[in-house]
């Protein structure tokens, strides 16, 4: 059955002029038809929530947090038991070919995250009072306050087509900002449950709202002059686009953008838990992740053996057990574009690249002696494929994870957490791991810096990320006159 998926402006459901139609990708099959929100309709959904801004701005922080907290139970209720398919999880599998674990996964951290922005916001955004120098401002106080932003647009991809939406919404609605949020066109239904939970929780008319549609929706939201900041998550090639739309009229803009992460494996590195986390790190979301694994730098003393050992666990995935399909037609070709260039200039493919039977399948690919020239080495490839390229030593590595227009996250396989810390201080990156990958944690910053981004998601960073510094100061003394007011030299 096609289920429908209209915008949800001020509480109600509203059908756009045009539809588009999203294929499942692990079969083909048409399997939803999402309304698309124009101008017209976006300017619409924006003024829905300026009209509620004052309203939430004026709640207390607790009163908004307990709002926020009603939509961490209401996730959790949805979710049900780990290894139950419920009706939300079984979408975002539909919908983006997610195995059940991780969208298990997806559904609790999103619940999980957003109970933390409901538990700390107090903390984070509490006013302060800075002490004055007291022999110059005996008389005066001051408050320095967190106040929210105003509207802020939702722009987000469908990799996490729950998750990503859920980040931003917690700490933008406990800061006090109303929310427009612009899902992925390849992720509409998973999105439309927040539709669902703003009206089960009673959150009221405009503090959220969902408009559907591709790039020139997006771009309508990031342009609106009453949006006053844009936090997106998505690509380089776009994010940049909204950074243009936001300079435009200096509206605030946080991005989240592309990766081209560096695992980097040492000498000492426990090569069983290595292969295991390069592996999962590497092909978990059909290696459809900003952080996945993208180059596994390896000493060359361990290579040999760490290869054998990747390839034989490579080799005992299942399809649609472990891994799902590529999210579009698109993303495949540009997925096998990536490996022909590679294999072109002399890679080998040890296992995989291949085209599955069904639906946008491809096996999950190591590849070795891949030319340090090949797309695949230089840019983000969004699918399961794993190079393992020989380095003599610590210091080429970290200087050819260095070699990267991106600096997203990293990785470092070590026996000596103190060794890895010291390399980790090398590492021109937002977020470093050293024996895992790609765990968030939500009293921790997310970001990335150079072409992944500018901000934060998650931790403290990413309450004070949606909202701004006020500072008032007060007079207490009673005296008429200032030292340092007209008349001058009297
Ligand atoms: P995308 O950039 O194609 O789309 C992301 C969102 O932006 C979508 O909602 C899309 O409709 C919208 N969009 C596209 N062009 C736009 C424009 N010109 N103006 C406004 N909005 C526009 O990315 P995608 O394919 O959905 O997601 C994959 C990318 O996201 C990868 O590069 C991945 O690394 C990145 N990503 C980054 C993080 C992070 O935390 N850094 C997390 C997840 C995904």
């Amino acid at each position: 059955m096609i289920t429908e998926i209209k915008h949800w402006i001020d509480n109600k459901f509203e059908g756009g002029k045009e539809r588009f139609t999203i294929r499942r990708p692990a079969d083909g099959e048409d399997f939803v038809h999402a309304h698309i929100a124009d101008k017209a309709l976006v300017a619409r959904a924006v003024s829905s929530a300026r009209r509620a801004y004052p309203a939430w701005r004026d709640l207390t922080l607790k009163q908004r947090c307990e709002f926020v907290e009603k939509m961490a139970d209401w996730l959790a209720d949805h979710y049900g038991d780990e290894g139950e398919a419920t009706e939300l999880k079984s979408t975002i599998m539909e919908e983006v070919g997610k195995p059940l674990p991780e969208a298990d996964i997806e559904v609790i951290e999103t619940s999980d995250f957003l109970r933390f922005f409901a538990n700390n916001a107090v903390e984070a955004l509490s006013a302060t009072e800075p002490k004055l120098d007291q022999e110059l401002w005996p008389t005066k106080r001051s408050i320095v306050e967190r106040v929210p932003l105003g509207v802020v647009a939702i722009i987000k991809p469908w990799n996490y087509p729950l998750e990503m939406i859920g980040w931003s919404l917690g700490g933008a609605l406990v800061a006090g900002n109303t929310c427009v949020i612009k899902p992925s066109e390849k992720s509409p239904k998973t999105a439309s449950f927040f539709a669902r939970m703003c009206s089960d929780i009673g959150l009221p008319p405009g503090v959220i709202s969902i408009v559907y549609g591709d790039a020139a929706t997006g771009q309508a939201l990031a342009s609106h002059p009453d949006v006053n900041m844009v936090s997106f998550t998505g690509s380089y090639r776009a994010g940049k686009y909204v950074a243009k739309a936001c300079a435009d009229r200096l509206a605030k803009a946080s991005l989240e953008l592309s990766g081209n992460d560096a695992a980097i494996v040492l000498a000492d590195a426990d090569l069983d838990l290595t292969a295991r986390g390069l592996v999962w790190g590497a092909f978990c979301n059909a290696g459809q992740v900003c952080v996945g694994v993208k180059r596994a730098l390896v000493v060359e003393s361990v290579y040999d053996e760490l290869l054998k050992r990747v390839i034989a666990l490579t080799a005992s995935l299942r399809e649609e057990v472990d891994y799902g399909p590529i999210i579009s037609k698109d993303q495949l070709n540009s997925v096998i574009a990536f490996v022909e260039d590679a294999l072109q200039k002399g890679a080998k493919a040890e296992l995989g690249a291949e085209v599955g039977s069904k639906g946008n399948f491809y096996s999950p690919t190591v590849l070795t002696n891949v030319s340090p020239n090949s797309k695949l080495l230089a840019d983000e490839c969004f699918g399961p494929i794993l190079p393992l390229v020989k380095v003599e030593g610590v210091a080429e590595a970290v200087r050819l994870a260095n070699d990267s227009d991106y600096g997203l996250g990293a990785s470092i396989w070590t026996s000596d957490n103190s060794k890895g810390l010291e390399i980790a201080k090398k590492l021109e990156v937002g977020m470093v791991w050293i024996n895992d990958v790609n765990v968030a944690f939500p009293q921790t910053p997310w970001s990335g810096t150079k072409a992944s981004g500018i901000g934060f998601e998650l931790s403290a960073a990413a309450l004070q990320e949606y909202s701004r510094l006020k500072h008032v100061n007060i007079e207490t003394g009673s005296d008429k006159d200032r030292d340092w007011w007209y008349p001058y030299g009297s």
